[in-house]
């Protein structure tokens, strides 16, 4: 079989045996030797001239042999196809079948020609000699080995057949089982050594393909023996462990290639040790992966695998993106992203911690912060000003120890504070007033600066005695007690709020079934003209009779109203309520309904009035409502256009309780206003103080040149009635004096008279109230 038919065996093998067959060139040499002194000695011993022509016919093959192979080496052999191939096995079986057919011929002439023993002797042994030589130095090709043989023996066989005796015959036969033999030989050996190269070939692809595998993953691999030396690295490893080119890693242990990383800045120095334990657990499988920190905050994952035989393998994954990744949603999902601080869920688990860091601490406490008005600085100086503005006072806040305090922001302006150890009672003072001081003050935004007040809620617990979340309950009523206190900024957690807590919240619930029930009543208080002293209007206030609790303030359940969202039921039975009794009064007296702040947030609240005026038929211009300055400042634009429309229906509008709040000037001269009610407030010194009188008579002064009308509340003494009617210049008085609150049956006694003298003393049809 010729290896040229063997399309499976590829090139480069076959290039392998080709240059096997053209190259051993001594083998040619020695050969033609043999030859020219085997015809040699026969000429010499028959004198005849037929051997020397044999020398030459010898000698010119071989030159063509020789010229055959000078032109194989020169030929381009690297990228021969097998065409090509079978085109130089062509050749060089011509030239070996003419050799062997040349010793064949010399054999022939010997036996049948010459005819001499010596001769017949000697060829038969250099043909013998040579034969050999076509198994060792032929057995690449099939083809050659088969047709050297038969050029060899055909000749000899018919030599002996036609010029031989039956012996020679006989013994010329047994060349046959001799060249057979040669054949089967030449074929074994080439299959054994076709197969041994055919599998070092298999093999070297394969690692040829590993190896390219092995360098193209993205992952760094490490594959270690069983004494856990280094066998195989790929680049990527090479790469990540910034091993210098060249330098020879296999056979090193991983405790060495550390040590050289760590040299090289890989990881900290200082991280060797750490680094090193970390890494032998995983090649010892007690750890399945770990990540390891290396310089320029990459993040390394290596995952050791074992092998069943042989050491373990290492993997080096790059995860820095999946850390940072994971790191920054966990970031999120922990803190504000506004001031950065610990949000509510992971503050709960920072204070766990700092509490298992101080176990025996006899108390702690928890504060609960409130910035006073931050809805103010968000509505007039907008919500990029108010997220600042949190952003700052996180900062201040921020300044506290973070070993014994944990602040987070539990959203919106609400900031927590957990004092860790509190060795007394009383040592929660003087923090407070530190967290007080610190984080009070002028605030510098971009657009404005502004000054910050706060309140304060705080509990303080016994170790052990009570969770986070029911201290922030107690803080939170704190808080609460604090922010309905003006004189008070922060307050302490004692039972009795919590008493006062639950009152409100049975309150709250008593209050919705009187309000269902009807069960709020209405009073009216006189106001009457600073000129005339007769009354040209009454205010409604509502009253509530509690069962058991007996009579219970405005000042207590309208709040209370507010905050459940069912203060609109009340406002819209007063103003149902007021508007009906108006109508009685002859024309001649108005009423005056007070609105709420979320009244007036509710646009439904034009349709409420519409609704009552058309019910009682009172002319718009009896009916005044008073709204406060709160009720602006939560939503002033709103605010401005239901007020505009219904100044625009003829209904009066009285700024009540100026002078209680912010008392912003702006708001006389921006709001469609038709009144301002000046506080009691304004009233209380003025007869014993100068001062007071003056700024009253101010406020009055500068409502008249805005064109708007003063009502004075809250005069009580003669004396106080006269400095407002002469000193002050007030147009409409309200008080005690004119009247307390009254049920509608007694407000009839009050119209059309004066109810008090022109000297200022109450006349005593009215005493009685
Ligand atoms: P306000 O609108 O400023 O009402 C005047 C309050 O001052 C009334 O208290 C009245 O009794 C009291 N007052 C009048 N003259 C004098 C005086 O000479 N001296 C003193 N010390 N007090 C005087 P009242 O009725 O307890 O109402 C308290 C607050 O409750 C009211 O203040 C008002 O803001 C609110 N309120 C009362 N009824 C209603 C209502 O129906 N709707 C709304 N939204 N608020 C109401
Ligand atoms: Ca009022
Ligand atoms: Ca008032």
């Amino acid at each position: 079989m010729a290896i040229g038919r063997r399309t499976d065996i590829p090139e480069d093998v076959r290039l392998s045996f080709m240059r096997s067959l053209y190259g051993h060139r001594t083998t040619l040499w020695f050969g033609l030797i043999a030859h020219l002194v085997g015809c040699g000695v026969i000429f010499l011993k028959t004198r005849d001239v037929a051997y020397l022509w044999f020398c030459v016919g010898f000698c010119v093959v071989t030159s063509g042999r020789l010229f055959d192979m000078s032109r194989f080496d020169r030929a381009r052999t690297e990228a021969m196809t097998h065409e090509q191939l079978n085109h130089w096995e062509g050749r060089y079986l011509i030239g070996a079948s003419f050799v062997c057919l040349l010793l064949g011929l010399v054999c022939f002439y010997s036996t049948y020609v010459a005819r001499d023993s010596f001769a017949e002797l000697t060829s038969l042994a250099v043909l013998m000699g040579s034969v050999a030589s076509i198994v060792g130095r032929n057995y690449p090709s099939a083809a050659a080995v088969l047709l050297m043989s038969i050029s060899a023996i055909v000749p000899v066989l018919l030599g002996f057949f036609l010029g031989g005796t039956r012996f020679q015959m006989v013994a010329g036969l047994l060349l046959v089982p001799y060249f057979l033999t040669n054949i089967q030989m030449a074929n074994g050996l080439r299959r054994f050594l076709f197969e041994a190269i055919m599998g070092k070939h298999s093999l070297s692809i394969v690692a040829g393909r590993f190896d390219a595998a092995l360098n193209n993953m993205p992952q760094g691999l490490i594959m270690f023996d069983g004494d856990k030396k280094i066998s195989v690295i790929n680049d990527r490893a090479i790469e990540m462990l910034r091993i210098a080119e060249g330098t020879r890693i296999q056979g090193r242990s991983i405790e060495t290639v550390l040590r050289y990383c760590s040299l090289q800045g890989v990881f900290p120095h200082n991280d060797f040790r750490n680094v090193s334990a970390r890494m032998d657990e995983i090649l010892s499988g007690l750890r399945k992966r770990d990540i390891f920190q290396f310089a320029n905050n990459r993040y390394v994952e290596c995952i050791g695998n074992q092998r069943e035989d042989g050491g373990p393998v290492l993997i080096l994954d790059d995860v820095t993106q999946r850390v940072e990744a994971e790191a920054q949603i966990q970031h999120m999902a922990r803190y504000d992203s506004l001031t950065g601080l610990p949000n509510r869920s992971y503050f709960d688990t920072m204070v766990r911690s700092l509490k298992a860091q101080n176990p025996k601490v006899p108390y702690s406490g928890l504060i609960v912060i409130d910035i006073n008005h931050f809805k103010h600085v968000n509505d007039t100086l907008g919500h990029h000003a108010g997220d600042e503005l949190l952003r700052l006072f996180a900062v201040r806040l921020g300044e506290l120890d973070s070993k014994c305090f944990v602040v987070s922001r539990f959203g919106g302006d609400e900031f927590v504070v957990y004092v860790a150890k509190l060795d007394h009672h009383d040592d929660i003072e003087a923090i407070v007033l530190h967290i007080l001081d610190t984080v009070t003050g002028i605030y510098k935004l971009e657009a404005a600066q502004i000054l910050v007040h706060v309140n304060m809620g705080v509990a303080i617990c016994e170790a052990g005695k009570c969770n986070v979340s029911d201290m922030h309950i107690r803080a939170d009523l704190a808080l609460y007690e604090a922010k309905s206190n003006e004189h008070k900024k922060w307050a302490i957690f004692e039972e009795a709020m919590d008493v006062k807590y639950r009152n409100r919240q049975r309150l709250k619930g008593e209050l919705r079934k009187a309000i269902t029930d009807c069960a709020l009543t209405v009073v009216y208080q006189p106001i009457v003209s600073a000129h005339s002293l007769r009354v040209v209007a009454c205010e409604a206030l509502s009253r509530w009779e509690h069962p058991e609790l007996g009579a219970i303030s405005p000042a207590e359940y309208i709040p209370l109203a507010e905050e459940m969202g069912i203060i609109s039921e009340i406002t819209r039975f007063m103003l149902r309520q007021a508007c009906l009794d108006c109508a009685q009064w002859g024309g001649e007296v108005g009423v005056s309904v007070n609105l709420s702040a979320i009244d007036l947030a509710n646009t439904n609240i034009t349709l409420m009035i519409a609704d009552a005026l058309s019910n009682a038929k009172l002319p718009p211009h009896l009916l005044e409502v008073e709204v406060t300055e709160s009720a602006i400042i939560n939503d002033g634009y709103n605010t401005a256009l239901v007020l505009q429309s219904l100044k625009n229906e003829g209904i009066n509008i009285a700024l009540d309780d100026f002078g209680t709040g912010y008392s912003s000037l702006s708001y006389l001269n921006s709001l469609p206003l038709t009144k301002v009610k000046v506080d009691r407030s304004f009233v209380r010194n003025i007869v014993e103080d100068r001062r007071s009188l003056m700024l009253l008579r101010g406020v009055t002064h500068l409502s008249h040149e805005l064109g708007l009308g003063v009502t004075v509340e809250g005069v009580e003494t003669e004396e106080q009635l006269a400095l407002v009617r002469i000193a002050a210049g007030a147009d409409l008085i309200q008080g005690y004096l004119m009247g307390k609150p009254m049920p509608v049956a007694s407000v009839r006694d009050y119209i059309g008279r004066p109810i008090i003298s022109s000297s200022g003393s109450v006349l005593p049809h009215h005493s009685s109230t």
